[in-house]
């Protein structure tokens, strides 16, 4: 029933192919982007031997399991995240394609689902959300929003892009002033990723703003007690804050409306 409506037969396992090479795209750019290189070129070599890697050693989760996480020419052992990323990327564009079936609005979608893994891992990696990711994302995410807004073929929702250009600058305002008033907690990349992260929020509606901007600091918090509690950190952690926003933003996303009447609920 799942798979007859809706196009998901054929938009479901598309989505997640495109995802295994868009995953694999990821990987390029978490390891360049930071390091300020091209992400066209050159061609991926192996960092030790410097052997450009062959196009059929490139193939998604496949040539990992294959080479059983080894340089084929010097047997320099490759991380385990390469594969885990490909994977990921391909489950996380599947159910997106699942969730909304063929839809306009799939294309904004799976672009922010890209960078959110994109962003999320760089934070991680090196504590900062690059310029070079997050500034081109307002002109694409907007792009994509209109076309979901537009929706060829069917009727059109213009007020929810407007509604998206609202979310954006609300969050924007607010991540700004929480970075005046706070700057050790809150950066100026955690501030221009907000603006991004609005414009789906809005799109979506009013209690996926509301849910969106909370989640982050709800979740964020509970992770950090968890260390505490486990001993496993003092309360000063460097766990960055950008994997939370986007975790956060999905969370607003998917349950929004959801949460936001559970909370009517209990007024
Ligand atoms: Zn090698």
């Amino acid at each position: 029933m799942l798979l007859a409506d809706g196009g998901r037969a054929f938009v479901v396992p598309a989505a997640a192919l495109v995802g295994l090479l868009i995953g694999s795209f990821l990987n390029v750019v978490v390891w360049r982007v930071p390091r300020g290189e091209s992400i066209v070129s050159p061609p991926s070599a192996c960092p030790r031997c410097g052997h450009p890697i062959r196009a059929y050693d490139n193939v998604p989760v496949v040539s990992w399991l294959v080479l059983r996480g080894r340089c084929r020419d010097c047997g320099a052992p490759i991380s385990r995240r390469y594969p885990l990323v490909e994977g990921a990327t391909g489950v996380l564009f599947a159910l997106a394609a699942a969730w909304t079936g063929a839809s306009w609005v799939l294309p904004a979608l799976l672009y922010l689902v890209a960078i959110g893994i994109a962003l999320a891992l760089v934070d991680l990696d090196v504590h900062r959300l690059p310029d070079a990711i997050v500034l081109p994302s307002y002109p694409v995410a907007a792009a994509l929003l209109t076309l979901a807004s537009w929706n060829p073929g069917g009727a059109s929702h213009w007020g929810s892009l407007l509604r998206a250009v609202i979310g954006s600058v609300v969050l924007l305002a607010a991540y700004l002033l929480m970075a005046l008033i706070y700057p050790a907690g809150m950066g100026f990349g955690d501030v221009k990723l907000a603006g991004v992260l609005g414009l789906y929020l809005g799109w979506f509606g009013w209690w996926p703003v509301a849910v969106g901007f909370f989640a982050p600091f709800f979740l964020g918090g509970l992770f950090a007690l968890g260390l505490v509690a486990a001993r496993r950190a003092g309360r000063k952690s460097g766990v960055p804050f950008g994997p939370w926003m986007i975790l956060g933003t999905w969370v607003g996303i998917a349950a929004g409306e959801l949460i936001g009447h559970w909370y009517l609920g209990l007024l």
